[in-house]
């Protein structure tokens, strides 16, 4: 049979280990995963009973407009019902962005590298033409990135706080970006790390301004609402955007226990606090070790830092992962002498440090 040479070029997503695998391939029973920025603590209870509860409801479809959801979420937000669309993770709604509006031949994707890699990863399944522009001092590099924007430029991924980097781009650099850009162009803003950020985008402001437009913000609830195993992304746009993606939306994209466990996580505000605190928490502990060990890192807006190794990274990830300690490799990004760690609980950054100072 045959596959597109575009197909062919793609590298497969390769996230962080399972912890089943590793125990599995090594042998081990104590194996911590800091690789996915997962929430460390786990969903809560009242959203564990609730998931329990839903799941004598699966012989059903799931409600495929989502109605308690986007009620319980625009009240929230303070904003319609109609400005927002929901995906199976936000992944799937950036791959409905370039399906309903990368449709030309000539279409050009921009963004700055390394950051989240299914903007590539999709974008080359689309047979895009992808614009990569290097980081400056490990942001977006706002001033570069406006220089590229031309009449073919149709997707601009600005990913704040930026994974891999945990670094934040300003609200004013977003507007001027959208300033810059023509009204065929789409500005996506993907804030999957929104709530652990301490500023980030003004999303009513930019639905204000950009009524009829062309604006979408992502974020998710894989991360702060620890429900990343159910997969629920939302994106914050207008009307005229939602609708357009419902247009390609698959019609029952986010299950029935996905939709229930997210409403009941949105209620959950004491989770929601005590997530942030353990990260800003967890951030500290790191930070000092990082600095007692001599190891330079990246200031961080999420639940993840960026740090560099003195020996070749690659070979200490792996042997972290003999010590049963996974972390993000950044080898596929092209970042050789860096690691990425998911800021834990407390015990579990303790024996990340111990084992780091181990294999170093
Ligand atoms: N955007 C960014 C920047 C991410 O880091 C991630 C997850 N790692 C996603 C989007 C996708 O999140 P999800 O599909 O779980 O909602």
């Amino acid at each position: 049979m045959k596959v597109a040479d575009y197909i062919l070029k793609i590298t497969p997503y390769e996230g962080g280990k399972p912890i089943e695998e590793l125990q599995r391939e090594l042998g081990l029973k104590d194996v911590i995963k800091l690789a996915s920025n997962e929430n460390p603590l786990g969903p809560s209870k009242k959203v564990i009973d609730i998931i329990c509860k839903t799941a004598e409801l699966v012989n059903l479809y799931p409600d495929g407009n989502m109605y308690y959801l986007s009620q319980k979420l625009a009240n929230n937000l303070g904003i319609g019902e109609k400005n927002l669309i929901f995906g199976n993770g936000s992944d799937e709604i950036i791959e409905l962005l370039y399906k309903a509006f990368a449709t030309n031949e000539n279409d050009e994707i921009l963004y700055c590298y390394p950051t989240f890699i299914e903007y590539r990863i999709i974008g080359m399944a689309f047979n895009k033409k992808i614009i990569e522009l290097p980081l400056k001092n490990y942001a977006y590099d706002i001033d570069n990135l406006i220089s590229h924007i031309n009449n073919n430029t149709r997707i601009i991924f600005i990913n704040t706080p930026n994974n891999p980097t945990g670094t934040l781009t300003t609200y004013d650099d977003i507007l001027r970006i959208i300033n810059k850009a023509t009204k065929d162009t789409l500005i996506v803003i993907d804030e999957a790390y929104y709530e652990y950020a301490k500023s980030s985008s003004d999303y009513k402001e930019l639905l204000d301004l950009y009524k009829n437009e062309n604006v979408i913000i992502l974020r998710t609830f894989s991360k702060v609402y620890a429900l990343a195993g159910l997969r629920v992304g939302y994106g914050i746009a207008s009307e005229f955007i939602v609708q357009t993606l419902n247009r390609v939306r698959p019609p029952f994209n986010v299950d029935i226990i996905a939709q229930a466990a997210a409403i009941a996580a949105l209620d959950d505000k004491e989770h929601l606090k005590k997530t942030i605190q353990t990260n800003e928490e967890g951030k500290k502990y790191l930070y000092e070790q990082f600095n007692k060990l001599g190891l330079f890192y990246v200031s961080t807006y999420a639940n993840f830092i960026l740090f560099s190794t003195p020996k070749d990274a690659q070979t200490i990830y792996e042997n972290l992962l003999k010590e049963g300690v996974i972390v993000r490799s950044m080898k596929p990004y092209g970042y050789n002498n860096f690691l990425r760690v998911t800021i834990g609980t407390q015990k579990e950054n303790e024996i990340f440090i111990e084992k780091l100072k181990k294999v170093l």
